[in-house]
């Protein structure tokens, strides 16, 4: 038995699952989760010593690689300081100042510690400030597990192929209208029906749980045109798309090319460098209406804490323009080669790209992935066998097919150099998967 295995069967008995994150226990792909003890650049080390290159990055936070020397040196100097005073701290403005430049129309921010409170308090403030109560959001599309949002999520909702959760009210699900994604019509008719009750529509800034989807050309534009037409708010998450799909998300490539801005953006992963930070921003009307200022209230016990905000501060400060140069061109040359090498053995696919993120899809060649509907009648089964193939060759993939490929500014020749080793034998092991 290897390590890993004994660990998972300790863990088994202690956490449902085995696990505190669903996705992590392998469920869609089968066998042993690895168990990491550390982890070094683009490399993860497992508890029976052997090594693997980390094409997650923890699910996206760890842009700059693994123990990044500045960051390393931030965190450990502040930790000398003390882990949490629960005051205001210099760091959370500097973090607050950091986002500023890089995202247009964030004119105040608020820090929480996780994806899900930020969308949650976005929802909340929106509901706050327009006095309506209905939420449009995209099937496919994830946003945390909040109850609201749910319905026909992405990432380990559709990991696992459930409709949405057990848990959550009639009543709270009542208040989610769930649209396909890339449909303007589909939009345009929900705001005929439902206009007037409408507080807000919340989307992913290019959607990156259902696979990677590339938002149709002004799609982003005409969701806050439509909105604002019926006095509704337009939130575009980037938890998972900030400050990864470019200097300034998703956002970067769209609405700061296009010159608009959303009324909230919701940040997350990338923000903390690895420590549980997160936050929501935008125009300083809206934003205003949160508690000190306003009547929707939000708080947090360690929002804000200043471990995280150095972790956020020297991450974001190290990601400059060269980092995001090299993570495109890595991007580029790994969705060639892993093209060629399951083209090479016959496999269609395509190649699911928003900016540097990318995810493949099985069988899907003829007309991409557009929505949820086309992300879930791939050829998911090819997925396991090529997602072992790469574990065994030292490569570790997402474990699941819904997931985005995540490279860092520490990737470099020799990490790249055995993933493309490995890719021939995985594209063999797909070729040669049967369905269920
Ligand atoms: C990961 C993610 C979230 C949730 O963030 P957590 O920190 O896991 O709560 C929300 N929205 C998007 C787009 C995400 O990818």
């Amino acid at each position: 038995m290897t390590t890993s295995e004994e660990l998972f069967n300790r863990a088994k008995n202690l956490m449902p699952g085995g696990v505190n994150s669903p996705v992590r226990a392998f469920g869609s792909v089968g066998g042993t989760p690895r168990f990491m003890v550390s982890a070094e650049g683009p490399y993860l080390h497992d508890a029976d010593g052997r090594d693997y290159v980390d094409l997650v990055g923890s699910w996206g936070p760890m842009l700059l690689g693994h123990k990044h020397p500045a960051v390393q040196d931030a965190v450990h100097a502040a930790v000398d300081k003390g882990l949490s005073f629960g005051t205001s701290t210099p760091d959370e403005s500097a973090l607050a100042e950091l986002v500023m430049q890089r995202f247009g129309g964030v004119d105040r921010l608020r820090m929480v510690s996780t994806g899900t409170e930020a969308t949650m308090t976005a929802v909340r403030l929106a509901r706050g400030y327009t006095g309506r109560d209905l939420i449009v959001k995209f099937a496919g599309c994830y946003h945390g597990h909040l109850d609201s949002l749910l319905a026909s999520a992405g990432s380990g909702v559709a990991t696992l192929a459930l409709p949405g959760s057990a848990g959550v009210t009639a009543a709270t699900a009542g208040e989610t209208l769930v649209v396909p994604y890339n449909d303007p019509e589909a939009v345009t008719e929900v705001f005929s029906e439902y206009g007037d009750r409408i507080a807000a529509i919340i989307t992913e800034s290019a959607p990156a749980n259902m696979g990677v989807v590339t938002p149709g050309e002004g799609f982003n534009k005409f969701l806050l045109d439509t909105a604002h037409a019926h006095g509704a708010l337009l939130i575009v998450d980037e938890v998972l798309t900030g400050f990864r799909a470019s200097d300034a998300g998703y956002w970067g490539l769209s609405g700061r090319v296009e010159d608009w801005t959303p009324d909230l953006y919701t940040f997350g992963k990338v923000i903390g460098g690895g420590l549980p930070t997160a936050g929501l921003g935008g125009r300083a009307e809206v934003m205003d209406y949160l508690a000190p200022t306003g009547p929707v209230y939000q708080a947090g016990t360690l929002s804000g804490n200043p471990i995280a905000m150095a972790a956020g501060v020297a991450t974001l400060t190290h990601a400059t323009a060269e980092v995001y140069a090299h993570i495109d061109a890595l991007s580029l040359e790994l969705q060639e080669a892993v093209s060629a090498a399951l083209n090479a053995e016959g496999v269609d696919h395509s190649i699911q790209t928003a900016g540097n993120l990318f995810s493949v899809a099985f069988g899907t060649s003829q007309h991409g992935v557009k929505n949820y509907a086309d992300a879930q009648a791939q050829d998911a089964y090819r997925y396991a066998p090529f997602f072992h193939s790469m574990l065994e060759s030292g490569v570790y993939l997402a474990p699941s097919v819904f997931e985005a490929w995540f490279l860092s500014a520490a990737h470099d020749d020799v990490a790249m150099e055995r993933v493309y080793e490995a890719l021939p034998a995985a594209a063999r092991a797909a070729a040669s998967a049967q369905p269920a």
